[in-house]
């Protein structure tokens, strides 16, 4: 039943100084932070990890946006951690997601700068393993 995910601080909670929040969040809910690092995204990994939203009209801005400042990754390890963190981050639209998630309680961005939603999580046990390789190799 354990399981790992890929958690990313998009640039916008770099930015923020939100980091510390988030983390403070996952390890407040019982997750254990088995990897974490501060990167740079390239081009070609963000590619990868989008692959599925490619040709979508917001692929170009949501890959921009992810190039325009540091990204933090982390590698969570839990009991049901993939859907749990997805819990704790919210639905995608800040605006919207509910109070007490992190983007419900963070951010509130919405429209054409929906990319703007502070955190990103694997979600499902395939996409988990391919975006753990992907940034952590
Ligand atoms: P998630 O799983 O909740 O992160 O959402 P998706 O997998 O559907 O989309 C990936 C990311 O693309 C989201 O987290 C947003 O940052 C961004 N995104 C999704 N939908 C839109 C949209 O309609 N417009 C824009 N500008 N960005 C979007
Ligand atoms: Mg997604």
């Amino acid at each position: 039943m354990t399981e790992r995910t890929l958690i990313l601080v998009k640039p916008d909670g770099v930015e923020r100084g939100l980091t510390g929040e988030i983390l403070r969040r996952v390890e407040a809910k019982g997750y254990r932070i088995a990897a974490l690092q501060q990167f740079s995204a390239t081009t070609e990994q963000l590619a990868q990890h989008y692959a599925e939203h490619e040709g979508k009209p917001f692929y170009q801005p949501l890959v921009d946006f992810m190039l325009s400042g540091p990204v933090v990754a982390a590698v969570l390890e839990g009991e049901r951690v993939i859907e749990g963190f997805r819990s704790l981050a919210g639905t995608t639209e800040p605006t919207t997601a509910a109070p007490g998630t992190i983007r419900g309680d963070l951010g509130r961005d919405w429209g054409e700068k929906v990319q703007k939603n502070l955190v990103h999580g694997s979600d499902s046990v395939e996409s988990a393993e391919r975006e753990i390789g992907i940034w952590f190799g």
